[in-house]
């Protein structure tokens, strides 16, 4: 039987031959001209013109943290619901992360206990945290307005984790694009891929120098090596960057193909009492479907773990949602504020394969085994 993957990498055509072009012009160094091409090709996509090309996500994340000034002992705001990423880079740079629950439309940040967090954090440590990392996960845009307007009335800025949401929009607006800072991952499972890199959505071409400057080792203006800050070695390689230059002339149909394969589900399901598909609350969002994701109603024949089991030996890949920050035993320590809203999510939802190389055919393999299996 062929297997049904996740979320793989999916080859858009000139990879070999712009990898290829890197090689033969000698430029396998960081930095080179596929690295501003695909820069460009990033910034026309989202509108914006400073976005830096970084060697992954979490580079970005650690980058973007420290440009907005998080120093040792400080606090940064987290959503819990998330990847490892979004949460690491703070302990990074010495700061201590404080995490949020999540509200279940979006499955992100939860405007209320954020704004909670913040004024309890105020009271206990005399001080406002210093950032908020708000996430997109799965694709889905969080409820970046209300979000943005909390933290604006507190002057904390945001960053914007939006590894998973490259081509989602909010409001008509791209994800990335909603806080100071957003970041992009093209780590192999992501909507597009350079092997592994990463992307920082900056506010200005000032900020957008000054990462390029941290992430080559900080190295000031002199013929010797001079150094007044502590740099990174974060630059995106001129190799990842020519194949992440092919794979943004695709990127507009793979956005496409997710959010198709995620409207197969959601027919297929529109009224089974068991599958709850994850998605868009309203208008306003408007999810690239990374990931497709369910929660299965207790009352099901199997629990979302038993299902995962059960189709992985008919070769069909799923994965359990992200568990959250604040039940990690790394981060046991952390302050947490709000509910079990992530944790419910977390113990009954299910991402389901969401492949742009996925057909048609596939996807229903997948709804017919689910079907059979909670009959
Ligand atoms: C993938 C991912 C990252 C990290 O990106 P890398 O390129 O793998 O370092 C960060 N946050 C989230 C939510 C992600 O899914």
């Amino acid at each position: 039987m062929e297997w049904i993957k996740l979320s793989i990498p999916h080859l858009a055509g000139n990879e070999n031959k712009y990898a290829s072009e890197a090689i033969e012009s000698t430029w396998i160094v960081p930095l080179g001209p596929f690295v501003d091409r695909f820069e460009q090709q990033l910034g026309q996509y989202l509108a914006s013109s400073d976005v830096v090309a970084l060697s992954s996500g979490t580079a970005a994340i650690h980058l973007g943290l420290d440009m907005l000034g998080v120093r040792t002992g400080d606090e940064v705001i987290c959503q819990s619901l998330t990847f490892a990423a979004s949460a690491n880079p703070i302990v990074y740079l010495g700061a201590k992360p404080v995490f949020v629950d999540s509200e279940p439309q979006t499955w992100n940040m939860d405007p209320q206990a954020l704004d909670k967090a913040i004024r309890h954090r105020r009271e206990v440590t005399g001080r406002l945290p210093k950032a908020i990392v708000v996430v997109d996960l799965y694709g889905m845009p969080a409820k970046l307005d209300e979000i943005a307007s909390i933290a604006a009335v507190y002057g904390i800025p945001v960053l914007e984790d939006a590894a998973e949401a490259l081509g989602s929009s909010f409001k008509s607006r791209y994800c990335g694009l909603w806080g100071k800072y957003g970041t992009l991952s093209f780590n192999g499972n992501k909507m597009i891929t350079t092997s592994g890199g990463g992307a920082l959505i900056c506010p200005d071409q000032e900020s957008a120098n000054r990462v390029k400057f941290l992430s080559t080792q900080a190295r000031e203006n002199k013929p010797y090596y001079y150094h007044e800050v502590i740099g990174y070695n974060y630059r995106l390689s001129n190799v990842s960057a020519a194949i992440g230059c092919a794979q943004a002339e695709a990127l507009s149909s793979r956005v496409a193909r997710r959010r198709a394969i995620h409207q197969r589900y959601v027919d297929a399901w529109k009224s089974n009492p068991y599958i709850t598909v994850h998605d868009n609350p309203s208008g306003d969002f408007d999810s690239n479907f990374w990931l497709s994701t369910i929660l299965i109603s207790p009352d099901a024949a199997l629990s979302p773990d038993q299902l995962r089991s059960e189709l992985l030996r008919q070769c069909i890949e799923t994965r359990p949602v992200w568990r959250p920050m604040h039940m990690q035993p790394v981060y046991a320590d952390a302050p947490y504020y709000g509910g079990n809203v992530s944790e419910n999510i977390f113990n009954s939802g299910l991402c389901l394969p969401s492949s742009s190389t996925l057909t048609d055919s596939d996807v229903d393999r997948v709804i017919e085994a689910i079907n059979q299996l909670l009959k």
